[in-house]
């Protein structure tokens, strides 16, 4: 099996084997020292500050969006979302269900956000920002430096969901003013999913300290308070932090962050090259490094006979554009002789007629 979707991925042999052994006893100074490990090399690769902290919560990605919703925000506050897809919408169902008063910036499928448009949000009293930088339902991955530097203008409390983005694009939690950085373990961090991360910077330490949040599970004061010690509250996904722990020192023995995003750059990149002769269609403006979104007749169609006929998996949609778009993702241990097997599959499949205009 060939995975191409956008997570969970392909891991390496090495995190696999971890998956494969019995899960050891966690309260103890071993894994303490794991999860230290896993805090001090998750905040170099997102360029934290040293007073930043880490919280990894055992939960997919969603569990750590609604984590931050509730643990930095309160119904004194007053939110811009960017909401160009399912995962934009996402934080704004989240804002509602906690009561924070709320705005979208609504943007139409695959366009990116631009200083007009934040201009007009200026002056008007926005305490905080939320984003998904790489809104995965269209590949897009918003200008982060405008993002940042219209937050910085109106001093506002910036939130990243890099969830998809993290290891694919590069992200500077200090010199971009970024407060809060989310990601999680079934995406460019190519582990199984339960497990996500929260990134929390000087300030957002602070709203948390001060902010009171009706809940056990999801209490941030309470995780950062068992952090300390290199513990969690509750019992963790044991595994998958530990499979975290040997794929980030993986990567940092491979060259650190930035060979990891140049590795993922050019798998895409060579992707979109190669499909060029296809009767394919790009049409999201600026194209995040972790997936591509194809626009194409019959991508239903194509996603089903590239798993039977090939053992490929794509990515397919839902809703609407069913049927006009699959997506496929560079992230993961993949490598450019899985985009040559992926590349011969459509090109075969357009030889056999299932392909075309
Ligand atoms: C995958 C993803 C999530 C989290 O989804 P889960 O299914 O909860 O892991 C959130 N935001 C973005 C941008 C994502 O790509």
């Amino acid at each position: 099996m060939l995975n191409f979707t956008v997570g969970p991925v392909m891991s390496s042999a090495s995190v696999r084997k971890i998956g494969g052994e019995q899960t050891p006893y966690f309260r103890n100074d071993e894994f303490s020292k794991v999860m230290f490990e896993n805090e001090e090399l998750m905040k170099e690769f997102v360029y934290a500050s040293d007073d930043s902290r880490v919280v990894f919560i055992t939960g997919s990605g969603t569990a750590s969006m609604e984590a931050t919703v509730m643990n930095v925000f309160n119904e004194q506050d007053k939110v811009l979302i960017v909401n160009g897809g399912g995962f934009g919408q996402r934080f704004v169902d989240l804002c509602e269900i906690h009561n924070i008063p709320n705005e979208e910036i609504q943007l139409d499928f695959g366009h990116n956000i631009t200083k007009e448009i934040l201009d007009s949000y200026s002056d008007k009293d926005y305490t905080g920002f939320l984003v998904n930088i790489c809104e995965t339902s269209s590949g897009i991955y918003y200008d982060l430096d405008l993002i940042s530097d219209f937050c910085k203008e109106n001093n506002i409390f910036l939130v990243v969901d890099a969830i998809s983005s993290f290891l694919a694009n590069p992200l500077n939690m200090v010199e971009q003013d970024i407060d809060v950085v989310i990601t999680g373990s079934q995406k460019a961090l190519a582990c199984p999913p339960g497990v996500s991360i929260v990134v929390l910077g000087e300030n957002a330490l602070k709203r948390v300290e001060n902010n009171h949040v009706k809940s056990m599970y999801f209490d941030i004061k309470d995780m950062l308070k068992n952090a300390e010690r290199g513990q969690t509250p509750f019992t963790p996904a044991v595994s998958i932090l530990l499979q975290i722990n040997q794929r980030l020192k993986e990567i940092e023995s491979q060259g650190g962050v930035e060979s990891e995003i140049e590795r993922i750059a050019n798998l895409a990149q060579d992707f979109r090259k190669r499909i060029s002769e296809l009767p394919f269609e790009i049409k999201t403006e600026s194209l995040s490094n972790s997936v591509t979104a194809v626009f194409c007749s019959n991508a239903l169609e194509i996603v089903e006979k590239l798993k039977l006929d090939y053992n490929i998996w794509v990515n397919p949609n839902g809703g609407d554009l069913a049927d006009n778009m699959f997506r496929v993702g560079h992230i993961g241990y993949l490598t450019i002789q899985d985009n040559d097997k992926l590349i011969d599959a459509l090109n075969d499949l357009e030889k056999r007629g299932i392909i075309h205009d």
